[in-house]
């Protein structure tokens, strides 16, 4: 019998800000590690404007976090069919914690490892005012650490940058709050399940992307996708 083919399911954890999504799209673009955001998807849902995006947009809206019921839904439909993914933005609750432990362990996937993104206050409000969105694809920057070419312009599908409603000075400071009070328990729970890498995400992007490459304990390749470390 062949043995199982590696895989590597990470949960990206830190506040808004903190460089999650900048830092999947690093890996998913050159390793193929698929990204779960959970804002994108719901972003998504307010954009094509369904039932589950009205509901969600007021919680959005207000910088606080949509129910755990809707979030589960969600999360269920998307890991189904991949092996190796990062979670970018989810869990955000230990309900939601527990709750995906339940699934993944039914799905024979459990997570390998978090990554917890740390970095302080100041730095995350200057990251979140200054960051502009490809509303499209999800993809980041920043006006000031990494701008595109032309100024408001995706350098990669020509389009619109926009500036996402919720990064305005109050509802960052909002959702900084709910960050402290609702998801930094997280680090507990997967600290006690021996999970849990701290990474510094002061540095500049390429240095925090070595650093997480540095800390996983797989290769992850280009070619071959992951490999063992040895
Ligand atoms: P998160 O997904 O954790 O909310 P993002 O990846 O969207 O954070 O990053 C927030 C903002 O900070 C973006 O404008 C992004 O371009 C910028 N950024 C991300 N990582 C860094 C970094 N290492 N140094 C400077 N700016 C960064
Ligand atoms: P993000 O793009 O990760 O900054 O998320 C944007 C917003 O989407 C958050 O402020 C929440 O309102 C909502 N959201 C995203 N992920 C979750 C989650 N796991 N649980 C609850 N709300 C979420």
């Amino acid at each position: 019998m062949s043995a199982p083919r590696l895989a590597v399911r990470l949960i990206f954890l830190g506040p808004p800000g903190a460089g999650k999504g900048t830092q999947s799209k690093v890996l998913e673009d050159r390793f193929g590690v698929f990204q779960i955001s959970t804002g994108d998807l719901l972003r998504k849902h307010v954009v094509d404007g369904t039932e589950l995006g009205k509901e969600a947009k007021t919680y959005m809206d207000a910088g606080a976090l949509v129910p755990d019921p809707i979030m589960m839904g969600m999360i269920g439909q998307q890991i189904g069919a991949i092996d190796s993914f990062i979670l970018d933005g989810f869990p955000r609750t230990v309900a939601q914690a527990e709750a995906l432990d339940d699934l993944l362990a039914r799905a024979g996937k459990p997570i390998t490892q978090v990554i917890q993104f740390g970095v302080n206050h100041d730095t995350l409000v200057r990251r979140l005012t200054g960051r502009w969105s490809n509303p499209r694809t999800g993809r980041v920057y920043h006006v000031e650490f990494n701008p595109p070419k032309v100024h408001g312009i995706d350098d990669e599908d020509g389009g619109p940058l926009m500036q996402r409603t919720d990064d305005t000075r109050d509802v960052v400071e909002k959702r900084l709050q709910i960050y402290a009070e609702q998801t930094a328990a997280l680090k507990d729970y997967y600290r006690r399940r021996g999970l849990l890498q701290r990474i510094d995400a002061h540095a500049s992007i390429e240095d925090v992307t070595a650093a997480i490459l540095g800390n996983v304990n797989v290769i992850l390749s280009e070619a071959s996708g992951v490999e063992a470390k040895p």
